[in-house]
Parts: structure tokens; sequence; C-alpha cells
């Protein structure tokens, strides 16, 4: 969801972009106003992350998907990267850096069926690889990581498309951080990266430009006419989240909502919830019904209370609720209610 607060100042901008009498969908990128704009959402980002100087931050068109493969294209430098195995998209991740270079496997939950984040004494990094990589929160099983990893003089790179702004992340303890925009911080069509600058400059002899961190940093995410929109929404995003109080109070609210949509899951065995209690997510809620046949059921009931994408990712079945930082604290409120409700009716 994005808050009411932002979708009214999209509709705004519309028709009239800060007066100039354009829409922002048709605004040039080289426009003063927007420049400037950009310039803005850059340093809110960094205030509200405490992201340090020696990062770099760029904006970049596509999917996290797409850092699959820019992660190893840029970091690999001809050697093995090492990566934990804890979901689906940790599992896709590693698929993309197999298809440039050698990858160790540092843990796996698969065999827990990704029910938990691996403890801190399961983890074994190869030291001699290029990076590290992890998935602080993983949204289709659901799974939250409930520490850093330390990866000692690895850089390490999280995926942090669910994580970023709904937990906290200590920028300055990761060599890189990747989050596609769409989960916590605007709309679909851009992905966040903020990355030590002492990383850039080492891509892979054949890397194209529009692949290649280095090219990036220089053209300020520029090589490519950029997401214009989506970097704007993201402002608005950062906007409001100041306006909540900042960060601190943005985890807060997070936090609350999933302890009151998990609190009406625990009350009964009516649902069932997969991931152990130490590994649950914040912003994504994994559950199912104990009857799998009442499923259908649900889903429509609740789409007639208003309360939407409760089905599981196709590849792993079951229900969810997002609860991203857009979403009000009435959302979770609701959808508590609603299950209690949908209990007593079939329960
Ligand atoms: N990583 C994680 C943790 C995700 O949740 C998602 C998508 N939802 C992705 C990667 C893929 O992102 P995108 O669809 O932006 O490529």
């Amino acid at each position: 969801m994005l808050p009411d607060a932002v979708l009214a100042r999209i509709r705004d901008d519309m028709l009239d972009w800060r007066g100039t009498g354009f829409s922002i969908l048709e605004t040039s990128q080289w426009d003063t106003g927007l420049v400037e704009t950009f310039q803005q959402v850059e340093a809110d980002l960094r205030a509200l992350l405490a992201v340090p100087n020696e990062f770099a931050v760029l904006f970049l068109h596509g999917g996290a998907s797409n850092q699959f493969a820019m992660v190893p294209m840029n970091l690999l430098r001809g050697g093995t990267a090492t990566y934990l195995h804890t979901g689906m998209w940790s599992g896709k991740a590693i698929a993309d850096a197999r298809r440039l270079g050698q990858v160790h496997i540092a843990a796996s939950t698969a065999r827990h069926g990704f029910r938990r984040a691996p403890r801190p004494d399961e983890v074994c990094w190869d030291d001699r690889a290029s990076y590290a990589h992890y998935t602080p929160l993983e949204t289709a099983h659901g799974v939250q990581f409930g520490f850093l990893p330390q990866a000692g003089e690895l850089p390490l790179v999280a995926d942090a498309s669910s994580a970023l702004f709904a937990v906290p992340l200590d920028i300055s303890r990761f060599g890189l951080v990747y989050a596609s925009t769409q989960k916590n911080i605007g709309v679909v069509g851009m992905t966040l990266v903020l990355l030590r600058r002492d990383l850039i400059g080492h891509a892979a002899l054949r890397t194209p430009a529009a692949f290649d961190y280095a090219v990036h940093e220089r053209t300020s995410s520029r090589f490519t006419t950029p997401p214009v929109f989506c970097w704007y929404v993201t402002g608005l995003m950062l906007d409001w989240i100041k306006q909540q109080g900042g960060v601190e109070e943005v985890f807060r609210s997070c936090r609350h909502r999933a302890e009151t949509v998990y609190a009406a899951l625990d009350r009964s065995g009516f649902y069932t919830t997969p991931v152990e209690p130490s590994s649950r997510a914040v912003t994504s809620v994994s559950f199912a019904l104990a009857d799998s046949a009442l499923t259908d059921a649900f889903v429509a009931d609740a789409a007639k209370t208003g309360l939407h994408g409760l089905r599981g990712h196709p590849s792993v079945g079951g229900l969810r609720a997002s609860l991203y930082v857009g979403m009000p604290d009435q959302g979770a409120h609701a959808l508590a209610e609603f299950l209690a409700d949908f209990e007593a009716r079939h329960g």
C-alpha cells in the first residue's frame, strides 16, 4: 500500500506538477526542479538510513532481480561468492550468481523447509570469497533474520527489498545493500543500490555499460533516462516517513502491525504459521488455514471486507499478509478482526 497522503500528492502532481502546468509524467530528467527533487531524495535517504559518505547511492531501473546478476557481474572479480540460502528469493540470487561464477553455500535452511533463519553458529562463509550475500527478509517464505551475519573482512551484500525501512539495518556494516522500491518506499520500476565506493570499478571485462555500477555512479544514475516517476514517488515516501517521526517510528509501527496479526493467528489452531516465532517476518506474514479446503472461501470473504492480496506467493502457496511501510495500523487491526470473524463462522 501507499499512504493516502502520498497518493493524494501523486494525484495533484499528475495534472500539474508544482505549478509548472505539466504532469510529473511529462517532466524532463533535466528539469531544474526535478534535478533538485532528485538531490533531495538522495539527501533524505542518506539522512534517514545514516548512509555513510563512502557509499554511493544508485537509483536504477528494474527490479531487485536485476541485482541478482549485477552483484556478481561487478563484485565477483573472477572468484567465488558465498551465499546464505534461506528461501525463494535467495535461491534465485544464487541461481544467477552460478551463471556467472563459483558459488559457495554458507548455510541453507532448505531441509527445514525454509521455516527459520539459520542460527549464527550454522553460518560458515568461505572467507576467500569475493563477497557474502544474504536476504534479511525472505518475502515469499516470511522469514526474517534476527541478527546481522558477521562476515569478517568480506563485503556483506544484502537483498533488503522487503526489509529496508521496515527493520533496522546498520548500512555501515554492509558492502552493498539493494532493494526494489515497490515494497516499502514507492512503486514498481526502480531499485536502490547503496554500495561502498571501493567496490565500484571492478566489473568483469565483458560487462555491458548498463550493468556496470561504475557507469551508474559516474552518470549519477542517468546513464539511461532514469525512472523519473519511481524516483519522485520514493521522494514522497521519504517525506511521509519524516512526517511520521522518522525511521524509528516506522520500525515501531511495522512491529506493531506484525504483532497484531501474529497474535490473531496464534489464538487457536484454526490458523497455522509455518515460520518459527524467532524468525517471523514483520512485513510478510506467512500463514495457512488448518483446513486448507477453506482457503478459497477465506480469500473471497476477505476481499469483500476490503482485505486484498492474501494469497501466498504462487511458488510457496498458503496465505500471507503484506504489511509494508505504507500500510496503516488500521489495516492490521482489520485483518485481525477478520481472522477472528472468519474463524467464528467456520471454526
Ligand atoms: N528479493 C526479495 C526479497 C523480494 O521480495 C523480491 C520481490 N518481491 C525480489 C527480490 C524481486 O524483486 P523484483 O520483483 O523487484 O525483481
